[in-house]
Protein backbone atom coordinates (compact mmCIF):
# COMPACT_ATOMS: atom_id res chain seq x y z
CA UNK A 1 0.00 0.00 0.00
CA UNK A 2 1.48 3.20 -1.08
CA UNK A 3 2.58 5.21 2.55
CA UNK A 4 3.42 9.30 2.66
CA UNK A 5 6.29 9.13 0.33
CA UNK A 6 4.64 7.29 -2.65
CA UNK A 7 1.59 9.13 -2.32
CA UNK A 8 3.86 12.72 -2.00
CA UNK A 9 5.90 11.49 -4.82
CA UNK A 10 2.55 10.82 -6.89
CA UNK A 11 1.43 14.32 -6.43
CA UNK A 12 4.40 15.72 -7.28
CA UNK A 13 4.97 14.12 -10.73
CA UNK A 14 1.29 14.52 -11.05
CA UNK A 15 1.59 18.01 -10.70
CA UNK A 16 4.40 18.61 -12.94
CA UNK A 17 2.03 17.37 -15.85
CA UNK A 18 -1.18 18.14 -15.39
CA UNK A 19 -1.90 21.78 -13.21
CA UNK A 20 -3.28 24.64 -15.45
CA UNK A 21 -4.49 21.84 -17.33
CA UNK A 22 -8.53 22.17 -18.31
CA UNK A 23 -10.73 18.69 -17.65
CA UNK A 24 -11.93 18.26 -21.48
CA UNK A 25 -13.98 15.16 -20.60
CA UNK A 26 -13.86 12.44 -18.07
CA UNK A 27 -14.90 8.55 -18.95
CA UNK A 28 -16.23 6.71 -16.05
CA UNK A 29 -15.96 2.65 -16.48
CA UNK A 30 -16.78 2.09 -12.74
CA UNK A 31 -18.99 5.09 -11.17
CA UNK A 32 -19.40 2.94 -7.71
CA UNK A 33 -15.39 4.13 -7.03
CA UNK A 34 -17.03 7.50 -7.01
CA UNK A 35 -18.19 8.88 -3.64
CA UNK A 36 -19.82 12.48 -2.95
CA UNK A 37 -18.61 14.54 0.39
CA UNK A 38 -21.69 16.78 0.50
CA UNK A 39 -24.19 13.36 0.38
CA UNK A 40 -22.05 12.75 3.17
CA UNK A 41 -19.46 10.83 1.97
CA UNK A 42 -20.47 7.08 2.51
CA UNK A 43 -21.64 5.42 -0.52
CA UNK A 44 -21.46 5.61 -4.14
CA UNK A 45 -23.19 8.77 -5.76
CA UNK A 46 -26.05 6.45 -7.37
CA UNK A 47 -28.89 9.08 -6.83
CA UNK A 48 -26.80 11.64 -9.57
CA UNK A 49 -26.98 11.42 -13.11
CA UNK A 50 -23.84 10.65 -15.49
CA UNK A 51 -23.56 14.12 -16.57
CA UNK A 52 -23.95 15.52 -12.66
CA UNK A 53 -20.86 12.88 -11.67
CA UNK A 54 -18.29 14.20 -14.62
CA UNK A 55 -19.38 17.60 -13.14
CA UNK A 56 -18.30 16.47 -9.92
CA UNK A 57 -15.24 14.86 -11.23
CA UNK A 58 -13.97 18.24 -12.80
CA UNK A 59 -15.14 18.17 -16.34
CA UNK A 60 -14.57 21.34 -17.94
CA UNK A 61 -12.80 22.75 -15.05
CA UNK A 62 -9.14 23.75 -14.87
CA UNK A 63 -6.56 22.19 -12.39
CA UNK A 64 -5.60 24.90 -9.96
CA UNK A 65 -3.58 22.69 -7.06
CA UNK A 66 -3.16 18.90 -6.19
CA UNK A 67 -2.72 18.48 -2.48
CA UNK A 68 -1.79 15.62 0.18
CA UNK A 69 -2.93 15.08 3.83
CA UNK A 70 -1.34 11.49 4.64
CA UNK A 71 -2.25 8.92 1.66
CA UNK A 72 -4.43 11.14 0.69
CA UNK A 73 -4.23 13.05 -2.21
CA UNK A 74 -6.85 15.97 -3.58
CA UNK A 75 -7.08 17.56 -7.21
CA UNK A 76 -8.54 21.18 -6.72
CA UNK A 77 -9.69 23.99 -8.99
CA UNK A 78 -8.80 27.60 -8.24
CA UNK A 79 -12.25 27.97 -6.70
CA UNK A 80 -11.73 24.86 -4.53
CA UNK A 81 -14.22 22.48 -6.14
CA UNK A 82 -12.20 19.28 -5.95
CA UNK A 83 -11.85 15.11 -5.89
CA UNK A 84 -9.93 13.45 -3.18
CA UNK A 85 -8.64 10.44 -3.97
CA UNK A 86 -7.24 7.20 -1.93
CA UNK A 87 -5.50 4.73 -3.30
CA UNK A 88 -5.90 2.33 -1.09
CA UNK A 89 -3.94 -1.11 -1.18
CA UNK A 90 -3.66 -1.38 -5.17
CA UNK A 91 -4.55 2.18 -6.51
CA UNK A 92 -2.46 4.30 -9.01
CA UNK A 93 -2.99 7.58 -10.73
CA UNK A 94 -0.87 7.45 -14.45
CA UNK A 95 -0.24 10.21 -16.59
CA UNK A 96 -0.57 8.64 -20.31
CA UNK A 97 -0.37 10.14 -23.67
CA UNK A 98 -2.95 8.25 -25.92
CA UNK A 99 -3.06 7.46 -29.06
CA UNK A 100 -0.03 9.79 -29.68
CA UNK A 101 2.24 8.03 -32.48
CA UNK A 102 5.63 6.72 -30.92
CA UNK A 103 8.74 7.11 -33.04
CA UNK A 104 7.35 4.01 -35.41
CA UNK A 105 4.06 5.76 -36.21
CA UNK A 106 2.07 3.10 -33.98
CA UNK A 107 0.07 4.60 -31.58
CA UNK A 108 1.72 4.12 -28.41
CA UNK A 109 1.23 0.85 -25.81
CA UNK A 110 -1.40 3.00 -23.41
CA UNK A 111 -3.19 4.41 -26.40
CA UNK A 112 -6.70 3.08 -24.86
CA UNK A 113 -7.35 0.98 -21.65
CA UNK A 114 -8.21 -2.87 -21.89
CA UNK A 115 -10.51 -4.29 -19.25
CA UNK A 116 -7.45 -5.84 -17.52
CA UNK A 117 -6.05 -2.52 -16.45
CA UNK A 118 -8.58 -1.69 -14.38
CA UNK A 119 -9.21 2.05 -15.34
CA UNK A 120 -12.20 3.22 -12.91
CA UNK A 121 -12.23 7.11 -14.08
CA UNK A 122 -10.41 8.74 -16.78
CA UNK A 123 -9.65 12.56 -17.32
CA UNK A 124 -8.87 13.53 -20.58
CA UNK A 125 -6.55 16.98 -21.06
CA UNK A 126 -6.44 17.59 -24.31
CA UNK A 127 -3.89 17.32 -26.72
CA UNK A 128 -3.55 13.18 -25.78
CA UNK A 129 -2.78 13.55 -22.49
CA UNK A 130 -5.19 11.73 -19.80
CA UNK A 131 -4.84 10.92 -16.43
CA UNK A 132 -6.15 7.22 -15.36
CA UNK A 133 -7.40 6.27 -12.25
CA UNK A 134 -6.55 2.59 -11.85
CA UNK A 135 -7.39 0.05 -8.70
CA UNK A 136 -7.69 -3.27 -9.35
CA UNK A 137 -8.54 -4.37 -5.63
CA UNK A 138 -10.70 -1.65 -5.45
CA UNK A 139 -10.10 -0.51 -2.15
CA UNK A 140 -9.12 2.93 -2.64
CA UNK A 141 -12.02 5.33 -4.40
CA UNK A 142 -12.58 9.14 -5.61
CA UNK A 143 -14.72 11.15 -3.07
CA UNK A 144 -16.13 14.84 -4.43
CA UNK A 145 -16.83 17.92 -2.90
CA UNK A 146 -17.40 21.28 -3.78
CA UNK A 147 -15.79 23.38 -1.24
CA UNK A 148 -12.21 22.52 0.32
CA UNK A 149 -14.05 22.82 3.91
CA UNK A 150 -16.20 19.62 2.83
CA UNK A 151 -13.04 17.77 2.48
CA UNK A 152 -12.02 18.98 6.05
CA UNK A 153 -14.96 18.13 7.56
CA UNK A 154 -15.78 15.17 6.27
CA UNK A 155 -12.61 13.18 5.48
CA UNK A 156 -8.79 15.13 6.09
CA UNK A 157 -9.62 16.70 9.40
CA UNK A 158 -10.65 13.45 11.06
CA UNK A 159 -6.88 12.55 10.50
CA UNK A 160 -4.36 12.95 12.78
CA UNK A 161 -1.46 15.83 11.45
CA UNK A 162 0.39 14.92 8.31
CA UNK A 163 3.44 12.95 9.07
CA UNK A 164 5.72 15.52 7.94
CA UNK A 165 4.33 18.08 10.16
CA UNK A 166 2.97 17.03 13.23
CA UNK A 167 4.77 18.34 16.00
CA UNK A 168 6.28 16.73 19.19
CA UNK A 169 4.07 18.12 21.76
CA UNK A 170 0.93 16.85 19.55
CA UNK A 171 2.59 12.95 18.72
CA UNK A 172 3.02 13.05 23.10
CA UNK A 173 -0.14 13.92 23.28
CA UNK A 174 -1.57 11.04 21.02
CA UNK A 175 0.66 7.93 21.98
CA UNK A 176 0.37 9.19 25.82
CA UNK A 177 -3.78 8.69 25.04
CA UNK A 178 -3.33 5.47 23.79
CA UNK A 179 -2.21 1.76 25.49
CA UNK A 180 -1.75 0.16 22.68
CA UNK A 181 1.98 -0.69 21.10
CA UNK A 182 3.87 1.69 19.80
CA UNK A 183 3.66 0.25 16.37
CA UNK A 184 0.02 0.02 16.70
CA UNK A 185 -0.43 3.48 17.69
CA UNK A 186 1.92 5.09 14.95
CA UNK A 187 -0.38 3.04 12.13
CA UNK A 188 -3.53 4.40 13.42
CA UNK A 189 -4.04 7.24 10.69
CA UNK A 190 -6.28 9.10 13.38
CA UNK A 191 -2.90 9.83 15.68
CA UNK A 192 -0.70 10.67 12.74
CA UNK A 193 -1.73 10.63 8.99
CA UNK A 194 0.38 9.27 6.18
CA UNK A 195 2.59 6.24 8.27
CA UNK A 196 2.23 2.24 7.33
CA UNK A 197 3.48 -0.31 8.13
CA UNK A 198 7.20 0.26 6.36
CA UNK A 199 8.41 3.68 7.43
CA UNK A 200 7.02 2.78 10.92
CA UNK A 201 8.97 -0.26 11.00
CA UNK A 202 11.90 1.93 9.55
CA UNK A 203 10.94 4.24 12.13
CA UNK A 204 11.12 2.54 15.39
CA UNK A 205 14.84 0.94 14.19
CA UNK A 206 15.99 4.38 13.99
CA UNK A 207 15.04 5.23 16.96
CA UNK A 208 15.92 2.36 18.36
CA UNK A 209 12.16 1.84 20.35
CA UNK A 210 10.67 -1.26 20.45
CA UNK A 211 7.29 -1.64 18.42
CA UNK A 212 6.17 -3.95 21.75
CA UNK A 213 6.31 -0.64 23.86
CA UNK A 214 3.52 0.77 25.44
CA UNK A 215 2.71 4.13 23.42
CA UNK A 216 1.56 5.77 26.53
CA UNK A 217 5.44 4.95 28.02
CA UNK A 218 6.91 7.60 25.28
CA UNK A 219 8.24 10.37 27.17
CA UNK A 220 8.44 13.85 25.32
CA UNK A 221 12.15 13.47 24.86
CA UNK A 222 11.30 10.50 22.62
CA UNK A 223 8.71 11.88 21.38
CA UNK A 224 10.99 14.74 19.94
CA UNK A 225 13.32 11.75 18.42
CA UNK A 226 10.63 10.19 16.90
CA UNK A 227 9.24 13.17 15.34
CA UNK A 228 12.60 13.75 14.11
CA UNK A 229 13.52 10.68 12.43
CA UNK A 230 10.19 10.89 10.92
CA UNK A 231 10.85 13.68 9.19
CA UNK A 232 14.16 12.44 7.82
CA UNK A 233 13.53 9.03 6.69
CA UNK A 234 10.32 10.45 4.62
CA UNK A 235 12.22 13.29 3.30
CA UNK A 236 14.92 10.75 2.07
CA UNK A 237 12.19 8.37 1.19
CA UNK A 238 10.25 11.28 -0.87
CA UNK A 239 13.94 12.09 -2.11
CA UNK A 240 14.02 8.33 -3.67
CA UNK A 241 11.17 8.00 -5.15
CA UNK A 242 9.18 6.22 -2.54
CA UNK A 243 9.40 2.69 -2.01
CA UNK A 244 8.24 0.06 -4.88
CA UNK A 245 7.99 -3.55 -3.32
CA UNK A 246 5.85 -4.75 -6.07
CA UNK A 247 4.06 -2.95 -8.20
CA UNK A 248 4.19 0.84 -7.16
CA UNK A 249 4.85 3.21 -9.65
CA UNK A 250 4.59 7.12 -9.58
CA UNK A 251 2.27 9.27 -11.93
CA UNK A 252 5.12 9.48 -14.84
CA UNK A 253 5.33 5.32 -14.77
CA UNK A 254 8.39 5.32 -12.55
CA UNK A 255 9.19 3.05 -9.52
CA UNK A 256 10.69 3.78 -6.62
CA UNK A 257 14.31 3.34 -5.17
CA UNK A 258 14.03 3.67 -1.50
CA UNK A 259 13.37 0.19 -0.81
CA UNK A 260 17.30 -0.10 -0.86
CA UNK A 261 17.57 1.59 1.54
CA UNK A 262 14.95 -0.03 4.09
CA UNK A 263 16.91 -1.42 7.54
CA UNK A 264 14.32 -3.67 8.68
CA UNK A 265 11.15 -3.49 6.66
CA UNK A 266 11.26 -6.88 4.75
CA UNK A 267 14.54 -8.32 6.00
CA UNK A 268 13.54 -10.21 8.92
CA UNK A 269 16.37 -12.79 9.22
CA UNK A 270 18.83 -11.13 7.58
CA UNK A 271 22.00 -9.56 9.86
CA UNK A 272 21.11 -5.94 11.69
CA UNK A 273 23.38 -3.56 10.00
CA UNK A 274 24.04 -2.53 13.70
CA UNK A 275 24.69 -4.87 15.82
CA UNK A 276 24.87 -7.83 13.37
CA UNK A 277 22.10 -10.03 15.20
CA UNK A 278 19.61 -11.31 12.94
CA UNK A 279 16.46 -8.98 12.83
CA UNK A 280 13.43 -10.59 14.64
CA UNK A 281 9.51 -10.49 13.06
CA UNK A 282 6.59 -10.69 14.81
CA UNK A 283 2.43 -9.89 14.53
CA UNK A 284 1.59 -6.59 15.79
CA UNK A 285 -2.08 -5.17 15.17
CA UNK A 286 -2.27 -8.01 12.30
CA UNK A 287 1.44 -6.25 10.30
CA UNK A 288 4.14 -8.26 10.35
CA UNK A 289 6.58 -6.52 12.43
CA UNK A 290 10.91 -6.58 11.76
CA UNK A 291 12.57 -5.14 14.50
CA UNK A 292 16.23 -5.71 16.08
CA UNK A 293 15.97 -7.18 19.85
CA UNK A 294 19.62 -6.32 20.32
CA UNK A 295 19.05 -2.43 19.06
CA UNK A 296 15.67 -1.20 19.85
CA UNK A 297 15.07 -1.86 23.12
CA UNK A 298 12.20 -1.37 26.12
CA UNK A 299 10.07 -4.86 25.83
CA UNK A 300 10.59 -8.75 23.39
CA UNK A 301 9.30 -9.81 20.17
CA UNK A 302 7.30 -12.06 21.68
CA UNK A 303 5.21 -10.06 24.48
CA UNK A 304 1.20 -10.76 24.29
CA UNK A 305 0.59 -6.64 23.51
ZN1 LIG B 1 20.71 -4.61 16.04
Amino acid sequence: MPELPEVETVRRTLEARVLGRRVAAVRMARPDVVYELDEGGRGPARRATTAKRKQALLEGQRVGRITRHGKQLAILTPDGQGVCIHLGMSGSLCVVETGKPGNDGKPNQTSQPSKADHVHVAWDLGGGREVWFRDPRRFGGLWTFNQEAQLHETRWGRLGPDGLVITPKQLHAGLSRTQRALKAALLDQHLVAGLGNIYVDELLYATKLHPRKLASEITKVESGRLVRAMRRILGRAIEAGGSTLRDYVDAAGQAGGFQTQHRVYGRGGEPCRGCGKPLGTTVIAGRTTTACEGCQLGATLTGER
